[in-house]
C-alpha cells in the first residue's frame, strides 16, 4: 500500500449519503500543527459508511429539542443582559454571512448589546470589505478590529505554507484567540460563535455542549506551543520574530480565562444553523452581497469570500486530503436537502481542485514567494496514498465520482 502522509487513513473511503471521505480532518488545536499532523484525527465513517456529520445531521433533524435549547438560550441571556444597553456579549466575525446572523439575532431578537471583534482577513477582497462595512454600518455594530503587523503576518503565512502548505493559519489562529482575550481584557465574558467544527464532522460528542473547548484558545505552557509549525524557540532565535511579534497569534492562559469568567459558547448549539439561511438572513438585514461570480474551486458565490487566501488554502486541502472547496460545499448542502448526493458528485468532478489564478498572483505577491515555489511545494505535500501521477498529471487515485468510490 501506497504511504499515507500527516496521519492519514491508509484506506480511502466515502459516505454514502454526502461526499465527504475518511481523510477530511478534524478541528485541532491550530497551535499544536506541525508538518507530521501527531495524533491527528479524521472523519470518523462507521461500517455503515455513513460519516459522523451526516449522523449528527439527522440528530438535529430529529432528536434534539430546539425549543427546548432556545429556553436555554433565553435563560443564559437574562442572567447576563446589561440594563443600560452596554456590552453583554462578544461576536467574533469578519462581516461573512453567518457572524452577520449570529450578531443580528443576539441584538434584535433576544436583546442583546453584542459588540462584535473582527481579526480581519490576510488579504482583504473587495466583496468581502464591504460586507465587513455593511454589517457594522447597516447591522448597526460597534466592532473592535484587529490589525494585524504586516511584517509578522507575512513571515507566519509564508513560513505556514513552507512547513505545512496551511496558507490560512494565521487567520484561524486569529479568528479563534482574539474574541476570548478581548472578553477577558474588557470584561465581558459571554463569547458568541456561530456554528461547531462538530457539525462538519468532527466527533459528535464535541456538539453535545454550548460551550467551545477551551483546549482551542487556552495554553499555558509555552513549550508545546508550534507556530507555521515550528517552536516558539526557533521562531524567535531563527526568524527574528519577538515573544511580543508573536502575541496576538498565542493562546490565552487558561487563568486569566478562568479569572474573568469568560465563556466562550456556539449560538449553533441553540439554534438550528442553516447556512443558506444565514446567508438569506444577512442579505435582508446588514445588507450582505454574494459575489456576482462563481469562487473558484467550488460552485457556490456567498461562502468565504473575504480573503483572497481563502480559494488557495482550499486548492490545499484538495492536495493534502483530497478534498476541495466543492466537496466541503456540497458535503453540507446535501445533508441539508439543498442537494441529492449525485448532483453532489457531479459538481465535485466538476469543481473540486481548480486551480485558484483569480488571486494567485495577489497572494504570491504579498507573501514575496514565487509561483515555482508553491508548485514545488504542492506536489512536495501530495501523500502518495492519495495522489499518483499518469501520463505526467497528478490524479486523484480514488475520488467520490470513481466507480469504486463506495466499494468496500
Ligand atoms: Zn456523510
Amino acid at each position: 500500500m501506497p504511504e499515507a502522509y500527516f496521519n492519514l487513513p491508509e484506506e480511502i473511503r466515502f459516505c454514502r449519503l454526502c461526499v465527504m471521505s475518511n481523510q477530511r480532518p478534524c478541528s485541532i488545536p491550530e497551535f499544536t500543527h506541525t508538518r507530521e499532523r501527531k495524533g491527528a484525527r479524521y472523519l470518523q465513517i462507521d461500517d455503515d459508511n455513513v460519516c459522523d456529520a451526516c449522523k449528527h445531521n439527522m440528530q438535529k433533524g430529529g432528536v434534539i429539542d430546539w425549543k427546548k435549547r432556545e429556553e436555554e438560550l433565553w435563560e443564559l441571556l437574562e442572567k447576563h443582559r446589561s440594563k443600560d444597553g452596554s456590552h453583554d456579549c462578544i461576536c467574533p466575525g469578519s462581516g461573512g454571512k453567518d457572524s452577520a446572523y449570529a450578531a443580528h439575532v443576539l441584538k434584535y431578537k433576544y436583546r442583546m448589546n453584542p459588540l462584535t471583534v473582527t481579526w480581519p482577513p490576510i488579504l482583504y477582497t473587495t466583496y468581502g470589505h464591504e460586507n465587513f462595512m455593511n454589517w457594522i454600518k447597516v447591522g448597526g455594530f460597534d466592532n473592535i478590529s484587529f490589525n494585524q503587523n504586516g511584517k509578522v503576518q507575512r513571515t507566519l503565512t509564508r513560513l505556514s505554507i513552507r512547513n505545512m502548505l496551511h496558507p490560512f493559519q494565521t487567520f484561524i489562529l486569529g479568528q479563534k484567540n482574539l474574541a476570548p482575550q478581548i472578553a477577558a481584557r474588557w470584561g465581558i465574558p459571554l463569547v458568541f460563535f456561530g456554528e461547531n467544527e462538530a457539525e462538519y464532522g468532527n466527533p459528535i460528542a464535541d456538539n453535545e455542549s454550548s460551550m467551545r473547548s477551551n483546549s482551542y484558545y487556552a495554553m499555558n505552557d509555552p513549550s508545546e506551543i508550534y507556530l507555521a509549525g515550528v517552536s516558539l524557540k526557533e521562531l524567535e532565535e531563527q526568524h527574528g520574530l519577538t515573544r511580543g511579534d508573536l502575541a496576538p497569534y498565542l493562546p490565552t492562559d487558561p487563568k486569566l480565562l478562568e479569572n474573568s469568567g469568560v465563556q466562550v459558547r456556539y449560538l449553533g448549539y441553540y439554534n438550528k444553523w442553516t447556512p443558506q439561511e444565514s446567508y438569506y438572513y444577512a442579505v435582508e438585514h446588514t445588507g450582505f452581497k454574494a459575489r456576482p461570480f462563481r469562487t473558484q474551486g467550488t460552485y457556490s458565490k456567498y461562502s468565504g469570500i473575504d480573503d483572497k487566501i481563502d480559494d488557495l488554502h482550499f486548492y490545499t486541502t484538495h492536495i493534502k486530503y483530497g478534498l476541495g472547496r466543492a466537496s466541503y460545499d456540497a458535503a453540507m448542502e446535501i445533508r441539508n436537502n439543498h442537494l441529492t448526493r449525485e448532483e453532489g458528485v457531479a459538481l465535485v468532478k466538476r469543481f473540486d481542485g481548480e486551480f485558484p489564478d483569480r488571486y494567485f498572483d495577489d497572494v504570491m505577491q504579498y507573501l514575496e514567494m514565487s509561483r515555482e515555489e508553491f508548485f514545488m511545494l504542492s506536489d512536495e505535500f501530495r501523500s502518495p496514498h492519495l495522489w499518483e501521477k499518469r501520463q505526467g498529471e497528478w490524479k486523484l487515485r480514488k475520488a467520490v465520482y470513481s466507480e469504486d468510490a463506495l466499494a468496500d
